[in-house]
């Protein structure tokens, strides 16, 4: 008997837990739990880390999960590197559900950076205004360039005080569309964004209204994952689970 467990937290972990559902299939859907209000899931749904690897490979066998992906967000290293070392140790095959990364074409401005720290350097000295479009993680390092003001975009309130000196919080969910995002920059005064390399269609309107203000983009490269199979659609992923072995 195949049971799945699909580490969630992105359009597509949705769309294939809505395909899942409609097939009748038995699937766990997994949420961090960081948002207030996730997305409601038409699977059963458990919420909240599994304490590690050990803590994964312990839930794999208590719950008879027979195949795992993982549609966690590109950036959820941690996550996306504990379920490789879990999976292999308990002998479960796994697979990423993942989109692939953007790529600038000939009217973007991007700078590339590796890491967040390498974003925070990319900043001018001189005072800008800046879309960081990096969801609540990693604000503080930009503390180190208080002279800007921030624009966040966010999808709960914060609950603590922003590490940042000048900062408007604007409260949002995706996806999102280039116009609303020209406008969202143009009604702030923009002169950079900065975003994490996610892929996908929902977030990327940011970067089409980049392109057309002739605005720089600093765009994160992706944290390194061990190799597993990945594939890049719902249908993809469905032709995995029913071709490998249990
Ligand atoms: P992370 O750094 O890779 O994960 C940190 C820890 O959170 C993991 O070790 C795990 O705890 C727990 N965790 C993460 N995803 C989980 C899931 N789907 N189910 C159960 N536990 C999970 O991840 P993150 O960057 O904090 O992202 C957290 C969640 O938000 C992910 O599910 C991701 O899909 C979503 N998300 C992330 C971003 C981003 O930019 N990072 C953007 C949009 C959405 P234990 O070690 O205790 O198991």
């Amino acid at each position: 008997m195949t049971r799945i467990l699909l580490l969630g937290g992105t359009t597509e972990a949705s769309a294939l837990a809505k395909t899942l559902a409609e097939g009748g299939a038995d699937a766990v859907f997994s949420y961090a739990g960081r948002t207030a209000k996730p997305v409601s899931q038409p699977l059963p749904t458990r919420v909240g880390g599994f304490g590690g690897v050990e803590g994964l490979s312990a839930y794999l066998k208590a719950e008879s999960i027979t195949h795992v992906v993982d549609a966690t967000h590109p950036f959820a290293a941690q996550m996306s590197t504990n379920a490789v070392h879990a999976c292999t140790a308990a002998g479960t095959p796994l697979c990423a559900f993942e989109r692939p990364a953007w790529q600038a074409g000939k009217d973007d401005r991007w700078i590339h950076t590796d890491c967040i720290e390498g974003a925070v350097n990319a900043l001018p000295t001189a005072a800008a205004r800046v879309f960081l479009a990096i969801g609540k993680q990693n604000l503080t390092q930009f503390a180190a360039k208080p002279q800007h003001h921030y624009l966040l975009r966010l999808v709960d309130a914060p609950e603590a005080p922003l590490p940042l000196p000048h900062a408007t919080v604007e409260i949002a969910r995706g996806p999102f569309d280039a116009a609303g995002d020209t406008g969202l920059m143009q009604r702030h005064g923009i002169t950079h964004v900065i975003a994490k390399n996610a892929g996908g269609a929902g977030a990327a309107a940011k970067l089409t209204a980049a392109r057309d203000l002739g605005l720089p983009v600093i765009m994160i490269g992706r944290p390194q994952v061990p190799v597993r199979p990945i594939k890049g659609s719902v249908a993809e992923v469905m032709a995995w689970l029913s071709h490998s072995p249990v």
